[in-house]
């Protein structure tokens, strides 16, 4: 496992190398931490799971150089608020669940079967719109089982 985890960050670092991005410790540590860390997170989450070793604006900037190089992903969950979590191409396809009240997100995994469902709906909705379909993205909203 912890093998694993060590070569997505250097497969995270050589992808950012490649782009002419330098591998500082900070954005290092993030990667790591993140590689460990299950599901989106927002900045003020990465910052207690980094225990504030880095300061919040580096950190603000780590994240958005990480985004804008591919290396990470950020998208809005049901509050409006950025979450940060690796790329697909390094953790795998996945989907996230988003409580509509207090903005807590997970991931989750579809079955094979339900992925080949989903597949193939969204080739045919994506044809009827003139597209070749490459991916999909699903997320689901709800209670969480604090909010409920
Ligand atoms: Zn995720
Ligand atoms: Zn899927």
């Amino acid at each position: 496992m912890s093998a694993q985890r060590r070569s997505t960050v250097d497969l995270a670092e050589e992808h950012l190398r490649r782009s002419g991005v330098r591998t500082t410790p900070a954005r290092r540590l993030v990667l790591e931490k993140l590689s460990r860390a299950r599901g989106p997170h927002t900045a003020d989450e990465i910052n207690i799971i980094l225990r504030s070793a880095v300061p919040l604006s580096s950190l603000y900037r780590t994240l958005s150089v990480l985004s804008s190089n591919g290396v990470l992903e950020r998208f809005h969950d049901g509050a409006g608020v950025a979450r940060y979590e690796l790329a697909e191409w390094l953790t795998g396809h996945h989907h996230h669940i988003t409580c509509s009240r207090c903005g807590s997100t997970r991931d989750i995994d579809f079955s094979q079967e339900t992925e080949t469902t989903i597949r193939r709906f969204a080739d045919q909705a994506g044809a009827s719109a003139g597209f070749r379909v490459t991916g999909h993205r699903l997320d689901l909203e709800g209670l969480c089982s604090q909010c409920r």
